[in-house]
């Protein structure tokens, strides 16, 4: 049941990948939970072009749903520069994509090269700096090349999403004006350093996601995750703060608006 004091809160999942197969059977009913939950706007997330073609038809059949388009790192090696035109063309035509991601660099699983990799960031990058639109930025394990290359193009917004690197590794983004935002991995009782990073980080430059359906916040852990749960990133948030979920709620939501350029409600 829905407690009294979730009634008045109107949060952002910043990051969620809701044309993943594990949403195809029941996204209405995920979509319905998360309104409950007071979850009432969402960006999809693409991972590929293939997924960015997804996830705008389900930002164009869901009012609250926004999107984004790009190839992650894991597909670095999918990244043709042609691509680069239908990216261009379809963020001009298209007002729910929102923002270029997710791109960056995951130096961990290193699915393609590092300079296939360094070369579909640089290159989606440089679209987003053209179209001074924002980025949304997966860094893994390779956060000194992510600082150089951003560094390099100087695009206009960033946020690097799922942030689990040590306040001193992105404190100079945060001090050029660049966003961080954190996922159910706050609440991980090993999380420690991350925790330090959320109390670190300035609340203006502050978002939260749920990267579902994976990384699922404790108490749900090891489940599928979904945009409901986001509130339990929240309340780890407000905890680190040290202040009310509902300021939480209202400040995350405003930076989130801010930062992808979302229509005011
Ligand atoms: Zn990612
Ligand atoms: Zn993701």
């Amino acid at each position: 049941m829905l407690s009294e004091s979730l009634r008045n809160i109107h949060l952002i999942d910043s990051h969620c990948h809701l044309a993943d197969a594990k949403f195809s059977a029941d996204l209405d009913v995920v979509i319905v939970r998360a309104g409950l939950a007071g979850v009432d706007r969402m960006i999809c997330i693409a991972d590929s072009i293939t997924e960015s073609e997804k996830c705008l038809k389900i930002a164009e059949k869901y009012e609250q749903i926004f999107c984004t388009i790009g190839v992650h790192p894991h597909c670095a090696n999918e990244w043709k520069s042609e691509n680069g035109t239908w990216v261009e063309d379809t963020m001009r035509q298209t007002p729910k994509a929102v923002a270029i991601g997710e791109i960056g660099l995951d130096y961990h699983y290193m699915h393609s090269p590092k300079e296939i990799q360094q070369n579909a960031f640089r290159e989606q990058l440089q679209i987003a700096k053209n179209l001074q639109k924002p980025t949304v930025v997966h860094c893994r394990e390779a956060i000194t090349d992510i600082r150089s290359i951003i560094a390099e193009v100087q695009p206009p917004r960033i946020v690097i999403h799922c942030c689990t690197e040590k306040w001193e590794d992105v404190e100079p983004l945060v001090a050029a004006g660049y966003f961080l935002s954190f996922t159910g991995i706050a609440t991980f009782p090993r999380s420690e350093e991350v925790r330090r990073t959320i109390r670190m980080c300035p609340i203006e430059q502050l978002m939260i996601e749920t990267d579902s359906p994976y990384l699922a916040p404790v108490p749900y852990r090891g489940k599928r995750n979904e945009p409901a749960y986001v509130v339990e990133v929240a309340k780890c948030v407000a905890a680190e703060k040290g202040i009310a979920l509902e300021e939480v709620d209202r400040i995350t939501t405003e930076n989130t608006v801010r930062f992808f350029g979302l229509p005011h409600s």
